[in-house]
């Protein structure tokens, strides 16, 4: 993915790193950020490209490629998912670390911003080759993490197994137990109580937390959650215990739709049912009371709140001018483009932005990080207290300003999310 320069900034032609390199500079002229921080913060410190060679069951070697960027330091480790994705790209993982910089200074945490995958369809991959693959690759990006450098945890299409074998091979390596390098671990092996559920709770937290700010009746929304992965699944389950109606979930298989209520605790028994025989996906679940439709059309459906929680850029020049919802939480990272932006902000649709509503995975992180290195654990009761209080201050926050400005939320939680990297900067100077 090529950069360019333009007017004096850095664009570049993967979508993700674009659109954040956009919002950035439309936030950062807002606050007069000198053109000193805005260049230095366009940039990530640090990326290690690596080569993943993995041996694949039929004897042959394939080589993937990996990545890990940290985008900033200038609060602390930089902190942030792995991914396997299919066309994953230097450039978008520049693009995420920068959104994960952002997401940590909004969430008061003591982190900067990281990413990192393997670019790889890890649907067509066997567990064993996985683990391969997984380990390889921590070996490889052994050199830049630690508890005080860079803290990886999962993201899309890794969970605590791919965390368990990375840090077991860098463990190994340095000959010691170090559970704090990395989080999301499963509960029995160095986890927290809550991480899983932490990401869809703290999207379900803003979501109600908007509602009440809109004095509307939670009983009365009608919600429709795109994606059924660790994100959306927790979000469309909290949601639905508030007294919400699910109206449309979906997968890569489709959408499933009732416009009278998805019974999201029989999608959750379903997907835990023979997940292999359907790759652990919903296909077929039109069988238990609701019908099939085509994937794009959960954009579309009547509904009041729309929660992405999937893919990046769906709500684009094409779409975002014929949603039905009122409220868009980005469960996902980056699902809004510039474009679609302007459509939903000129349309009245209240969009809480990602780095906001999607912050409960990286709040959990810290939660876990944090009783780590105490050797100490918490309960899945405090961690989930702490949790939303943390995820009900960001958000009033991020509203108060918003509402005396008369901004979007995005830009009002990237005000305060750069504010905070910047200070921080100023104080250390450019020798990071
Ligand atoms: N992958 C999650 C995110 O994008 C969590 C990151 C973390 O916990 O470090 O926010």
């Amino acid at each position: 993915m090529a950069d360019r320069i333009v007017n004096g900034r850095r664009r570049s032609d993967d979508l993700l790193l674009d659109t954040a390199l956009r919002d950035f500079y439309g936030a950062a002229d807002e606050m007069n950020l000198s053109e000193s921080l805005i260049s230095m913060l366009s940039y990530p410190e640090r990326r290690l490209d690596v080569s993943v060679p993995v041996e694949l069951e039929d004897g042959n070697v394939k080589v993937f490629k990996g990545y890990r960027v940290q985008h900033s330091t200038a609060l602390g480790p930089s902190k942030g998912g792995i991914r396997y994705a299919k066309d994953l790209t230097g450039a978008e993982c520049e693009g995420l670390a920068m959104l994960m910089t952002w997401k940590c200074s909004l969430a008061g945490i003591p982190y900067g911003g990281g990413k990192g995958g393997i670019c790889c369809d890890p649907t067509k991959l066997t567990r064993r080759e996985k683990e391969r693959m997984s380990r390889t690759y921590g070996a490889r990006i052994a050199p830049i993490i630690g508890r005080w450098s860079d803290v990886p945890a999962p993201d899309m299409y890794t969970g605590g197994q791919e965390m368990v074998w990375i840090m077991d091979t860098i463990c190994k390596m340095l000959g010691h137990f170090e559970p704090a390098m990395l989080t999301g671990k499963p509960v029995d092996y160095w986890g927290a109580h809550g991480r899983v559920e932490a990401t869809g709770r703290g999207v379900a937290t803003c979501a109600l937390e908007l509602m009440r700010q809109k004095n509307l009746d939670p009983s009365k929304m009608k919600v429709a959650v795109q994606g059924f992965g660790n994100v959306g699944s927790y979000t469309a389950l909290l949601l639905k215990e508030a007294g919400a109606t699910i109206v449309a979930i979906s997968d890569t298989t489709g959408t499933y739709y009732n416009p009278k209520g998805i019974n999201i605790e029989k999608a959750f028994e379903y997907m835990n049912t023979n997940p292999q025989q359907r790759g652990g996906k919903l296909n077929g679940f039109e069988k238990e009371g609701c019908e099939k439709i085509p994937l794009n059309d959960i954009l579309f459906v009547d509904c009041d709140v729309f929660a992405p929680c999937a893919a990046q850029g769906v709500l684009n020049q094409d779409t975002a001018g014929k949603i039905k919802a009122r409220y868009v939480l980005e469960g996902a990272n980056s699902p809004t483009t510039p474009e679609g932006e302007e459509i939903l902000k000129d349309a009245g649709v209240i969009v809480v932005p990602d780095f906001l509503a999607n912050a409960g995975g990286v709040i959990g992180s810290y939660f876990e990080w944090a009783q780590n290195l105490q050797g100490f654990s918490w309960t899945e009761e405090e961690y989930n207290k702490r949790l939303v209080a943390l995820m009900t201050e960001n958000f009033t926050k991020v509203w108060n300003y918003s509402q005396d400005k008369k901004v979007t939320m995005r830009r009002s939680a990237y005000i305060a999310a750069i504010k905070r990297v910047s200070d921080i900067v100023a104080l250390r100077g450019v020798y990071l």
